[in-house]
């Protein structure tokens, strides 16, 4: 019996499995990382083709299924953790493989894009919607934070679509398999500052940037942001309003009239 409310939904269509595996291009000396085995639709052919697999499942229920599924196959090249993907420290791996609890989509994406040291790959299973604003490109309506502050760290790409009549229970959505691969080398850049950053130009995304940027409640921020960071750092506010302050650099980078959902790409 599944649980719904650990997200339970069980990939019953052996082809999708193929599709996810061919796509993760397994090498026998790699370490797979498995999110949410369930029964062991994937572990059972992961244990096959790598050297060694970490699976992390939530439910002890499971964790019993999938080891007694692939204890049968007389490997022992299996090791299931009984946590919470999100909590737990994650091992050092080459590739991450999941048919993931949709409810983890967005924590979940973000641990494993600051994970270190970088993976080779991961093949991950999302909701169809999630996935189209992962993979979006600039110009598109699904076009935003999501992609953008993801393309700074990785490049991402649709494998398959999946319907949701090759799940048992069926999700009431359908879903989409994406590949990951970090980007290397890795674009450096203070990503608490990144997103701030992001959440100016994409809060209101059809905008021309100087518009986002001088709502009266951004401008307030970035003078009280300034303000701080003029005490920490001994430095001497300058003498021109935040409004003044901001009109030129964006005048200097002719970014004014631009609005992010067109031009903001990382390539
Ligand atoms: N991999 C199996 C398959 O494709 O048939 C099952 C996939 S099912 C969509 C998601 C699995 O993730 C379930 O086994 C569920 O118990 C597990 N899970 C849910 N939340 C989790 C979490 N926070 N950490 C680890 N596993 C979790």
């Amino acid at each position: 019996v599944t649980n719904k409310k650990f997200g339970q939904h069980l990939l019953r269509n052996p082809g999708i499995v193929d599709k996810i595996l061919n796509a993760a291009e397994l090498k026998p000396s790699d370490v797979a990382f498995e999110i949410g085995p369930g029964t062991g639709n994937l572990t059972v052919k992961l244990i096959e083709s790598c050297k060694r697999v970490i699976a992390c499942e939530i439910d002890p229920r499971m964790a019993a299924e999938v080891r007694k599924r692939c204890s049968g196959t007389g490997r022992t090249n299996l090791e299931v953790r009984e946590c919470d993907v999100l909590k737990e420290k994650w091992p050092i791996f080459d590739v991450c493989v999941a048919n993931l609890p949709y409810q983890i989509s967005s924590p979940f994406t973000f641990k494993l894009l600051a994970h270190r040291p970088a993976f080779r790959c991961a093949v991950l299973m999302f909701q169809k919607e999630f996935a189209e604003r992962l993979i979006a490109k600039v110009g598109e309506s699904q076009y935003g934070r999501l992609a953008v502050n993801t393309s700074l760290f990785v490049k991402v790409s649709c494998v398959c679509k999946v319907g949701r009549m090759n799940f048992t229970p069926p999700p009431e959505v359908d879903s989409m398999v994406v590949k990951i691969v970090p980007r290397y080398p890795p674009i450096e850049v203070d990503f608490r500052e990144w997103d701030g950053l992001m959440r100016i130009c994409f809060g209101r995304k059809r905008k021309t940037l100087r518009s986002s940027f001088c709502m009266t409640y951004t401008l307030k921020t970035l003078e009280d942001n300034y303000t701080t960071w003029c005490a920490l750092t001994g430095n001497r506010p300058e003498k021109k309003s935040m409004k003044e302050k901001v009109l030129e650099v964006l005048g200097s980078l002719k970014l004014a009239e631009q609005r992010a959902i067109k031009s903001f790409a990382l390539n």
